[in-house]
């Protein structure tokens, strides 16, 4: 069979020179699914993960499709965080790079005047959280009568931080007549229901794996007891020594207490919660994108929208509450293609009742994690020698 190709769509010039320029060679699995039928306006019900190349899914048929003379926007995309929204603005202007297109990016904590401002210029795809949205649309700053196209973005996260109502009230608002997409990694029950009660006839695609990612990543569970967390923490990180890790934990208390560890340790480290300044946040995630630092200590909120291909690592130094957030957490690493580990400490409680790893993961032996330990304390001697 031939090699999918992003000619078989013939897209624009601008477009396929933008995705030229970006390095997408072919699409994705999600992609290829996606882009046909979007371009012919279906809506579309998508259970995809992170990592599997989503937003290019719907990004590049709605950029392609996009009327650049319209002033309105044309297109709303909903995501559950200001770090996602920035990533998708980001996104769509690099793929919509050659067209000229617009993107507008609306998240709270930041001021409501620079953003009506914003939106007061010609924009043709507006991307925002549901509460920031719906702020500018009572408000009357964000413009609906021209939206064709609506995608709400990891549509279980939503439900998962309680913005459903507010996705609820933005469609209530929308006009009718447009295209609706809607992607999750997961179905519940209320997100179910949304899709039935706001879609027209959607076609369902579902993507098992995690397209370019799901085959790269390695996952291994430790078990560990609480009290000995931080230091095979650190043994882990000698023996893999990842150019580029994410720890994630489940607080921000972890989050400063793990990152104050490393720090006094001299790894290469920052870390990222809610608790810090929207600025900051975005410092410490440009600077990890940079590769400035080797370590980033996160929580899964902190953490979401990061989008950097050459993760190498994520430790789970907290075991995730819910299964949607491990397949987050790990669709850091092996992405576009590259290698991925993704390990997690786990008390021998919490190994035995997380069901993902203990179905999707291979547990790592008490062997194993002897070795572990004694490669840890070698290498720690040998450094110390030189
Ligand atoms: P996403 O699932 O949208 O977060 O995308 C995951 C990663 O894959 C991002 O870093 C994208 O830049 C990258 N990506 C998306 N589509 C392609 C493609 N067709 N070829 C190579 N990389 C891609």
């Amino acid at each position: 069979m031939n090699q999918p190709s992003f000619l078989d769509y013939r897209l624009s010039e601008d477009i396929q020179r933008a995705l030229g320029i970006m390095k997408y060679e072919s699409p994705t699995e999600v992609q290829q699914k996606v882009i046909p039928l979007a371009l012919e306006r279906k809506d579309l019900v998508v259970k995809a993960q992170t990592g599997s190349g989503k937003t290019a899914a719907f990004g590049i048929p709605v950029t392609e499709l996009i009327e650049w003379e319209e002033n309105k926007p044309q297109v709303l995309i909903l995501t559950p965080t200001r770090e996602l929204a920035v990533q998708v603005r980001e996104d769509m202007t690099n793929i919509g790079r050659f067209k000229r297109i617009k993107a507008t990016a609306v998240y709270g904590k930041e001021p409501f005047s620079k953003q009506r401002d914003e939106l007061k210029q010609k924009t043709h795809i507006v991307v925002g959280t549901p509460g920031r949205v719906m702020d500018h649309i009572e408000r009357e700053t964000l413009v609906l009568d021209k939206i064709d196209y609506l995608i709400i973005d990891e549509a279980d996260e939503m439900l998962n931080r309680g913005f459903l109502a507010d996705v609820e009230a933005i469609l209530q608002e929308l006009p009718r007549d447009r295209v609706t997409m809607v992607f999750s990694a997961t179905f519940p029950n209320d997100i179910e229901r949304l899709c039935q009660k706001h879609m027209n006839e959607p076609v369902r695609i579902a993507i098992e794996s995690s397209g370019v990612t799901a085959s790269t990543i390695e996952h291994r569970l430790i078990e560990v007891r609480r009290e000995d967390k931080l230091t095979v923490l650190q043994d882990v990180t000698v023996v893999e020594n990842p150019d580029s890790c994410i720890i994630f934990c489940r607080t921000k208390e972890h989050v400063d207490t793990v990152y104050g560890e490393l720090d006094q340790a001299g790894y290469s480290c920052e870390r990222l919660h809610g608790g810090l300044e929207q600025e900051d946040r975005f410092a410490v995630m440009e600077g990890f994108k940079m590769g400035n630092f080797r370590y980033l200590v996160a929580t899964d909120v902190a953490a979401r929208g990061i989008d950097v291909d050459n993760v190498n690592l994520v430790i789970n130094y907290d075991v995730p509450m819910e299964k949607e957030s491990y397949v987050h957490r790990t669709g850091r690493t092996g992405r576009a293609g590259n290698a991925g580990k993704a390990i997690t400490l786990a008390t021998p409680h919490e190994a035995s009742s997380f069901a993902p790893l203990r179905h999707s993961s291979n547990s790592i032996s008490q062997r194993w994690m002897r070795r572990t330990q004694r490669k840890s304390r070698a290498t720690k001697l040998r450094s110390k020698r030189s």
